[in-house]
């Protein structure tokens, strides 16, 4: 299996050598050279198989002979082994749908089933090659204190982590700064996110000290994350179908596109998805681009659902570079016009494929509420604010025919705020949670100051 970029500037290359090169060297997303596909008996096997059996199957395929089966095996065992539930996502029938829990992992939301798997195989690479890493990234919350989860106590990796001082959640922060292992920096910035964004950016745009300390990221366009997610679209069916034809429809709380890119993929590779809804909340640049075509930059609002409040999406490039019938030279128009107008435009035939990829729904902060309060009250379980806009639009879209599943992407006991004033319940904490604020704490208060964070990473950087 190789790999090329979306702008085609990059092609041919590995699976590993894409795993490390996150972004493209090209400016574009990494992508395979064809989507491998699965058989019906293969999909009919799954259903007597556990998670890892078939996140081991799936990721194969996209991995091909780069890695070594029994290396791979191990590390995808490895990545679940810290889930706290043993089917790592079940799967729950509550009200009239199923809702797949992706929040056990050690940060109790979903990206910890991609970064667990991208901080194994990081550590394995670079053992590997005999090299070395220091990844810096900033944080608004959820994706900072997955990453160092990730690669915390990992062997010739040292993460930076950023995160605005006094305005992260106070679980999240602790979450961040409760771990203690020696390559893990937290730097709490007097400033706010979007400073933590800049500083990253303006580090990453001198070149010479990128290379001097082997800078690396952990953000949301590699496609080892993509690839991790791929997995839970196809163990949800498997716990359902009956036989290899039945379809299911998913709807899925949309920030990056990563997530919901993933179950674009399952279906490329041939399971039987009906719909796939892509909810946002009222950051909904993404909904508006499915309902009308209308794809353009708004300002970011704060919502309830602060991991979904972005505006432009990350990994939107993969899906828009399938939309072009996989032409490298229209996409590289289309985003050198969105660079410069922050608007694209989408003629009938594009449009008609899109609704065949995706439904939509917008989710405002009443309805989000209303939500959690109403299913609380019918079933009698604690939908986190993703999750419900999720299932807010799975309720307006969902049709008899096909089981309906929605991602929940975060244990509700991690945005305990908006819980309790949706239902007026603390939400009982989980394992994880308990005695967090009694912890050894490790954290830096560093001025917003590009040089100083610099000088910051170059005095504690493996080299
Ligand atoms: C990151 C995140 C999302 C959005 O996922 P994308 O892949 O960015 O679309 C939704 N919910 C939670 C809890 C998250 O942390």
């Amino acid at each position: 299996m190789r790999y090329k970029s979306t702008r085609g500037g990059v092609s041919g290359i590995t699976f590993s050598d894409a795993v490390m090169m996150g972004l493209a060297t090209d400016g574009g997303l990494l992508l395979p050279e064809h989507i491998p596909t699965i058989s019906p008996q293969e999909l009919q096997s799954f259903r007597s198989m556990e998670y890892v059996e078939i996140a081991n199957k799936i990721i194969s395929k996209f991995v091909g002979d780069d890695i070594p089966g029994a290396d791979l095996q191990n590390i995808i065992e490895r990545s679940y082994s810290k889930f706290a539930h043993p089917q790592i996502t079940p799967l729950q029938h509550h009200g009239d749908v199923h809702i797949l829990e992706l929040f056990h992992g050690p940060t109790l939301a979903f990206k910890d089933v991609a970064l667990q798997f991208l901080g194994n195989l990081f550590e394995y690479l670079l053992g590997q090659h005999n090299s070395h890493m220091n990844i810096i990234g900033a944080t608004s919350g959820d994706t900072g204190s997955a990453a160092i989860y990730g690669v915390k106590g990992k062997k010739n990796i040292n993460i930076f982590i950023l995160h605005p001082y006094g305005r992260v959640s106070a679980v999240q922060e602790l979450q961040m700064t409760t771990v203690t292992d020696a390559n893990v920096f937290n730097l709490a910035i007097d400033g706010n996110f979007d400073d933590g964004q800049r500083i990253i950016k303006e580090i990453f745009g001198d070149l010479e000290f990128k290379q001097q300390h082997a800078l690396g990221a952990i953000n949301s366009i590699n496609w080892a994350r993509v690839l991790a997610q791929i997995v839970y679209y196809f163990y949800a069916w498997s716990r359902i179908a009956q036989d290899e034809a039945t379809c299911v429809d998913f709807s899925v709380p949309t920030g990056n596109f990563g997530d919901i890119f993933a179950g674009y993929v399952a279906r490329q590779m041939g399971l039987p998805v009906g719909q796939l809804v892509l909810a946002t909340n009222e950051n909904n640049i993404l909904s508006r681009f499915v309902a009308t075509g209308d794809y353009s930059i708004d300002t970011v609002v704060e919502t309830l659902s602060p991991s979904m409040d972005i505006q432009v999406a990350s990994n939107f490039e993969r899906y828009l570079y399938y939309l072009l019938g996989t032409d490298s030279t229209a996409l590289v128009k289309m985003m050198d016009t969105f660079a410069t107008e922050h608007v694209l435009t989408f003629d009938a035939t594009q449009q008609k494929q899109v609704h065949a990829d995706f439904s939509t729904m917008t989710i405002d902060t009443d309805v989000t509420l209303k939500t959690m309060k109403d299913f609380y009250t019918q079933t009698d379980y604690i939908l986190d604010p993703h999750t419900a806009v999720g299932v807010a639009a799975a309720q307006k879209l969902h049709c008899a025919s096909r089981p309906m599943i929605c991602l929940a992407t975060a244990h509700p006991a991690k945005f305990a705020d908006a819980v309790l004033r949706a239902i007026g319940i603390d939400p009982p904490r989980p394992e994880s949670l308990r005695d967090i604020e009694q912890r050894a704490k490790r954290c830096e208060r560093i001025g917003a100051d590009t040089d100083a964070i610099k000088e910051y990473i170059a005095s504690h950087a493996l080299s």
